[in-house]
């Protein structure tokens, strides 16, 4: 790994909260994401949503692949640029941790239902989840994240919970950058969410080849595949035709941002933290995202099957929230014993860390 000044390096870490000893051979970003994957959070991201429901197919993403192929893209960016790969695939597996069963419909439902106990965001809940949930170690609650993977993972925040978060919060109150990890990363999520978007809505049949057609990024890609291999069937078409978007997504940002970095000429991490984003998609491959993100909006996540799927994951999610807070008896000893504190707070995590299976059963069994 060949790291350039502006690269976040694990020997100047702003630290962990609780002090610990260095590792002999790993450095603290590897150890960061080798906490993640060992974390329970983690495992149960298999049997969450992405967008289909995790029993509708075996081929379809969850939560769990995704955040692999979101680390793959990231870790790819970041060795190209010559920022700190173990620091992008650290953030890019923990990006996911804090969200709900059923996808964004869980999470609205259930900010929904917190709204007079401060709202729930997947985003905040990840970081709840690195620095509190996980129950691994003796010494400490959480996983005690070094300061630059927690920076990566809090992506946004309302200015109302960033006041509450001390040091981690203040960049949403100063407006400043994360570290090139952290931006790079934001950037993966959503190529990999766009890309296997299509896929997954095209396998299931919600999504036409004739209507992809008409997003212009499709279109140029699909033409360019269809001119080398004139006979080639239909399924394979559109999976030649995605790997292109990604692969010219992808150099994209590696040229856009190498441009960007070369004109601002960083020195250090914390010169990127007050400069404006530099890890961004040239306009026109920013414009043509944005046309495909419209796409599967209207296309694919406002689709009828879907929405249904959706209405569905509202009810389960308010039902559950309803009955544990009526008797929070009910909830496993853990999570009980919390609940004198802040019911709401401990009923939101309870639910918030269930696998969309676990909903299901246990909305079944009341
Ligand atoms: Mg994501």
């Amino acid at each position: 790994m060949i790291l350039k000044p502006y690269a976040a390096d694990p020997n100047f870490s702003l630290g962990r909260q609780y002090n610990e000893p260095k590792s002999e051979f790993r450095n603290d970003f590897q150890r960061d994401r080798d906490r993640i994957i060992h974390s329970s959070a983690f495992r149960r991201l298999e049997y969450k949503t992405q967008v289909f429901v995790n029993h509708e197919g075996d081929m379809f993403r969850t939560r769990l692949t995704h955040s692999l192929e979101v680390s793959q893209i990231s870790r790819g960016i970041a060795r190209t640029l010559n920022c700190h790969e173990d620091l992008a695939e650290s953030i890019a597996l923990a990006h996911d941790l804090g969200h709900t069963p059923f996808g964004h419909a869980g999470q609205d439902s259930l900010n929904t239902c917190m709204k007079e106990f401060g709202g729930f965001e997947h985003n905040l809940q990840s970081l709840r989840v690195v620095d509190l949930l996980e129950q691994r170690y003796a010494d400490f609650d959480g996983l005690n994240l070094t300061f630059e993977s927690r920076e990566g993972i809090l992506k946004h925040c309302s200015l109302n919970n960033a006041q509450n978060l001390g040091v981690i919060g203040e960049r949403f109150i100063k407006k400043q950058q994360p570290s090139l990890e952290a931006q790079l990363v934001n950037h993966a999520d959503e190529i990999a969410y766009n890309n296997h978007d299509i896929d997954d809505g095209y396998r299931s049949g919600v999504i036409k080849f004739k209507s992809l057609m008409d997003v212009p990024l499709f279109k140029e890609c699909a033409e360019l595949v269809k001119k080398d291999y004139s006979s080639i069937d239909e399924v394979r078409w559109v999976h030649e035709t995605i790997r292109r978007i990604m692969h010219k997504l992808i150099s994209d940002i590696c040229k856009t941002s190498s441009e960007n970095l070369l004109k601002s000429k960083p020195e250090t991490i914390d010169e990127i933290r007050v400069l404006p984003q530099l890890i961004n998609l040239s306009k026109n491959m920013a414009q043509s995202q944005i046309e495909l993100k419209r796409f599967l909006r209207h296309f694919l996540y406002e689709h009828e099957r879907v929405i249904e799927m959706t209405d569905n994951a509202k009810k389960i999610i308010k039902d559950l929230f309803f009955y544990f807070i009526n008797d929070p008896s009910l909830m496993p000893k853990a999570f009980h014993n919390k609940s004198k504190e802040n019911l709401p707070r401990v009923v939101a995590d309870y639910l918030a860390g269930m696998t969309d299976r676990y909903a299901i059963k246990i909305h079944k069994d009341i």
